[in-house]
C-alpha cells in the first residue's frame, strides 16, 4: 500500500521480513522552514515523503536504513515543540510531533527497531553523524565572520562538518568527509582548521590511519583539501535553489533531502 501511494516516484518497498511498524505526519525542519511530511516506520527502514493527497498519494520519497540512525531528543523551543533529531552518517535533521505522547511513541518505536536490527546483525551503531543544518532564517549574517549579510548576491552556504550558515569566503575550503561523500565537501574556516590539525596529528602519529580517523574524515588524500573541484550534489542543489530565490513556491527545498 505504501509503495503504491508513492507510485513511480518511489522505490519498491515490499521485501520479505519487512513490516510496517507505524505511520504518521511529522513536521520536518527544512532549510527554509518546518514542513509537514508523511513518515512510515518499517522494522528496517524509515520512509518519508511529501504529502500530495493525504493518505493517498506521496512523492519525493526518502529511505533511511535504521541501522544507521541515532535519535536525539530536543528541548522544546518556542513554537518548536516535541522534537527530536534523526541523525545518520550522510544527513541529520529535526522532526516535530504534534504532542509529547506522539514524540515518545515515535522515539520508542524507532529506537526499538534500531536495537532489534543491531542485535540481529551484530553490527555496532554508527558513531559519526552528519551535522544538522542551521535553518537559513536563523542566520541573517554569516555565523563565522559575523559580518557578511546574506542577500541575492551573498548567498548562504552550509558547513558540512558543523552545519553553520556561512558566507562564501568563510567556506571557501573543502575537506574530505568520507562518511558523507567521496568528494571533498564545503566546510567553514573554523572546521577546516580543526580538521587540518587533526589530519596533521594523524600523519605525525604515523603508523597509518585508524579506522576511526577514516570515519572522522581524516583520510589523507593529497590536494583534496583545497580542491577547487566539483561540488557535491547538495551544492548543485544549492545553486538551483539560489536561482529560485524570491519564489514563494516551496518547490526547491526538497532537493536537499
Ligand atoms: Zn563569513
Ligand atoms: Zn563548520
Amino acid at each position: 500500500m505504501v509503495e503504491s501511494c508513492f507510485g513511480s516516484s518511489g522505490q519498491p518497498l515490499a521485501v520479505p521480513g519487512r513490516v510496517l511498524v507505524g505511520e504518521g505526519v511529522l513536521t520536518k525542519m527544512c532549510r527554509k522552514k518546518p514542513k509537514a511530511r508523511q513518515f512510515f516506520l518499517f522494522n528496517d527502514i524509515l520512509v518519508y515523503g511529501n504529502i500530495v493527497l493525504n493518505k493517498k498519494k506521496y512523492n519525493k520519497q526518502h529511505i533511511i536504513p535504521l541501522e544507521e540512525v541515532k535519535l536525539e531528543s530536543l528541548e522544546d523551543d518556542g513554537q518548536l515543540r516535541n522534537g527530536w533529531l534523526i541523525c545518520t552518517a550522510s544527513k541529520s535533521f529535526a522532526v516535530y510531533a504534534a504532542t509529547s505522547t506522539e514524540k515518545q511513541e515515535w522515539m520508542a518505536h524507532i529506537n526499538k527497531c534500531i536495537e532489534d536490527l543491531l542485535r540481529k546483525s551484530g553490527k555496532k551503531a554508527v558513531q559519526v553523524h552528519a551535522a544538522v543544518w542551521v535553518p537559513d532564517s536563523e542566520a541573517p549574517v554569516c555565523m563565522h565572520c559575523k559580518k557578511t549579510q546574506f542577500n541575492v548576491i551573498s548567498r548562504r552556504h552550509h558547513c558540512r562538518k558543523c552545519g553553520a550558515v556561512v558566507c562564501g569566503p568563510c567556506s571557501s575550503k573543502r575537506f574530505l568527509l568520507p562518511s558523507q561523500s567521496s568528494k571533498p565537501l564545503r566546510v567553514c574556516l573554523t572546521c577546516y582548521d580543526v580538521l587540518s590539525r587533526m589530519k596533521a596529528q594523524q600523519s605525525n602519529n604515523a603508523s597509518g590511519l585508524t579506522a576511526e580517523a577514516l570515519r572522522d574524515g581524516m583520510k589523507d588524500r593529497s590536494g583534496s583539501a583545497d580542491s577547487s573541484g566539483e561540488e557535491d550534489s547538495d551544492e548543485e542543489d544549492e545553486n538551483n535553489l539560489s536561482r529560485g530565490q524570491g519564489d514563494s513556491a516551496a518547490t526547491h527545498e526538497e532537493v536537499y533531502y
